[in-house]
């Protein structure tokens, strides 16, 4: 039995990396939104981050992850096309009152 990966777009294995967590409330904008939109039709496994929620302290500022080369790439490409960031704005924690 193997636990190697594939990514399911560039037929990739996918190699174990660590990716930045980024906490916080994610701003949905129109640029978060196209992000999350070509990450799910052009990049699935590019894994450049990941959002920790606002669970601060609950792991460290990085975690490992899957990521497909490819998938790197074509977001670099996507990023480059659009101009758009390829992290999304972090609005910080809503303060209740
Ligand atoms: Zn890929």
């Amino acid at each position: 039995m193997s636990d190697q990966k594939l990514c399911e777009f560039h037929g990739e294995s996918l190699k174990p990396m660590m990716v930045p967590l980024l906490y916080g409330t994610p701003i949905m904008n129109d640029a978060f939104k196209a992000l999350i939109e070509a990450r799910e039709t052009l990049f699935p496994n590019a894994n450049s981050h990941f959002l920790g929620g606002c669970h601060l302290g609950s792991s460290g500022p990085e975690t490992e992850a899957l990521v497909c080369l490819q998938c790197r790439e074509a977001e670099e490409e996507w990023a480059e096309s659009t101009g758009l960031p390829t992290e999304p704005d972090i609005g910080g924690f809503f303060i209740a009152g």
